[in-house]
């Protein structure tokens, strides 16, 4: 989640003026209109869990062959959602056919002979694919022929707010720069945001920062808890899966992450071992430094180009002031596909993540196309591909939008329902940067629910960044993904922690996400009623929403408004 920034108050402003305005809009710009909650209200109940469930056991069924992207599956997937758009009398939009979004895409899988060879004094090592390393990237392009020198860079991070730098001392040109998983230990908030992880120990930003410096790829040790020796299977599995890139964007170079265990030999002859830079770590003296061998990769993949679309359909606003302004819906359709067996089986169906998600936005499209009469703005339905393997889909669409994003004026993500139990309040994922905050305390209020702000467990999670909210947001569209809170019916707040945690364990990108898990679709049905009303208000305003005042997205809005894009 990027950081919020809340510029602190000055004393000498006076409030008066201020008041009376702030007062005269609340009476008169924005009275509420009584008819809405109860419009809100017979829309929640008029969602079908039948309706929902019968699109949750489609969608996630072993005949979809867990969907992955590129797949016969995922193209089935993809027909049966055009289908119910179109029996549902959605419009698809002017500058797309019959509701599907064609995406150029490319796609590459790492074969075992891949060759990561370190030349050490009088002999060669080559490391095992898988056991040894995993590959970020893949594809021709990650080819380094002759051996090349390797430097160790610390975390990788040149952070100035935080008067941090690891390539202070240090020139990466043409070698393949190694650094740490994560980012300095700290529990001052104002320093790398204490015990929040901040976008400086994202794999991805380490990367860019070492080639921007002229590097030609980089090693990332997997020094943190979460690449832990038993974890190191679960990444194992998730590497296994084809790598896939948008056709046009540039393929990037090779970006490795290798376990603890393996790296230790990297630091062969070096000034400091592995293990003395481990205990470095811990007193926050860590070092940038050459190491004194080289190394050469090459990659043997399977490659391939596709098409794989976004289904889009339209349903029209009514009010001629507002019906040329947009919302989106989104939903990934893609999961992982056929993978490494657990427990004798091989695919990932992706019921909870994220059958149920489009089974859901299918449901609302369903019921609001029925009561069209009662929209102000148009709403977009999108489900979206590609979202496993990078949020492709959504990207490719704010690249390629059905209507300008100035014009699209917030995008709600569903990306799996609530599967456990009925709850007594709900969370916004993303809302504290956005007055969308105010329409999901609304809808909550409307359906006897408390708004929560996010417990400490979700922000660490960082789960505003790992779906296709995230997009919207870079791209300036005020988005939030809508999570049930952890007060339940039953269950307390610490048990719930308990229990998701357990899920995301265990059940989560395994083959286990599939139809045969426990499931309360009372839970789930209940979710969808508050993404629903939370949809139906904000459709119904006529104020649009904004990002807040330091928000690094508000900016984009701005431009995005400013050149009509
Ligand atoms: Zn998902």
């Amino acid at each position: 989640m990027s950081k919020i920034i809340f510029s602190p108050i000055p004393d000498q402003i006076c409030f008066l003026p201020i008041l009376i305005l702030v007062l005269f809009f609340k009476l008169f710009a924005a009275a509420p209109d009584p008819i809405v909650p109860n419009t809100a209200l017979h829309l929640a109940e008029s969602l079908s869990q039948d309706s929902l469930r019968k699109h949750l056991f489609t969608l996630a069924d072993d005949s979809m062959m867990g969907r992955a992207t590129g797949t016969r599956g995922a193209e089935m997937a993809a027909h049966y959602i055009q289908d119910c758009f179109r029996r549902y009398g959605l419009k698809s939009p002017d500058n797309i056919s019959n509701y599907l979004q064609p995406i150029p895409m490319h796609g590459s899988l790492p074969l075992a002979d891949s060759r990561l060879r370190l030349y050490l004094e009088n002999t060669v090592h080559d490391f095992e694919l898988a056991d040894d390393y995993l590959l970020y990237r893949t594809g021709a392009q990650t080819y380094i022929g002759t051996a090349v020198p390797m430097v160790f860079a610390g975390y990788g991070i040149n952070a100035p707010e935080f008067d941090y730098n690891d390539y202070q001392s240090i020139d990466v040109t043409g070698k393949i720069v190694v650094c740490l998983s994560g980012e300095p230990e700290s529990n001052d908030s104002t320093y790398f945001s204490g015990c929040y992880p901040t976008i400086y120990s994202l794999p991805e930003t380490k990367h860019r920062m070492a080639i921007s410096r002229g590097a030609l790829g980089t090693i990332l040790i997997a020094s943190t808890p979460e690449y832990e020796k038993d974890k190191w299977n679960r990444w194992k599995r998730e590497f296994t899966f084809e790598d896939v890139t948008l056709s046009y964007t540039v393929a990037g170079q090779l970006s490795i992450v290798m376990s603890l265990q393996s790296a230790e030999l990297l630091f062969h002859d070096a000034f400091y071992s592995l293990n003395e830079i481990l205990s470095m770590v811990k007193h926050h003296r860590i070092k940038s430094f050459p190491l004194p061998h080289r190394i050469s990769f090459k990659g043997e993949f399977i490659e391939r180009d596709f098409i794989s679309s976004n289904v889009i359909g339209i349903i029209e606003g009514n009010n001629p002031e507002l019906r040329d302004s947009f919302l989106i819906i989104t939903a990934h359709y893609d999961h992982l596909g056929i993978g490494p067996e657990i427990e004798g089986d091989p695919i990932y169906n992706g019921a909870f993540d994220n059958a149920a998600g489009v089974a859901g936005l299918l449901e609302i499209a369903r019921i609001f196309s029925q009561n069209s009469q009662f929209l102000q703005r148009s709403v977009i339905f999108m489900a979206v591909t590609g979202e496993e393997k990078g949020l492709l889909g959504s990207k490719y669409y704010l690249d390629h939008p059905a209507v300008p994003l100035y014009k699209t004026v917030a995008n709600i993500n569903i990306d799996g329902l609530a599967i456990f139990e009925k709850f007594n309040d709900i969370i916004g994922i993303g809302a504290e940067l956005s007055t969308l905050e105010e329409y999901l305390q609304q809808s909550a209020e409307l359906l006897g629910l408390r708004f929560m702000t996010p417990p400490n467990i979700v922000v660490a999670m960082e789960a505003f960044s790992r779906s296709d909210q995230l997009a919207f947001a870079q791209a300036g569209i005020p988005s939030l993904l809508i999570m049930e809170g952890m007060h339940c019916k039953e269950t307390n707040i610490r048990e719930s922690f308990v229990r998701m945690q357990r899920w995301l364990n265990n059940i989560y990108h395994t083959p286990q996400d599939d139809l045969n898990q426990e499931m309360n679709l009372d839970a789930s049905y209940q979710h969808l009623q508050v993404i629903a009303v939370t949809v139906f208000l904000l459709s119904d305003s006529t104020i649009q929403p904004e990002w807040k005042s330091g928000i690094s997205y508000k900016n984009v809005q701005l431009q995005n408004l400013a050149e009509k894009r």
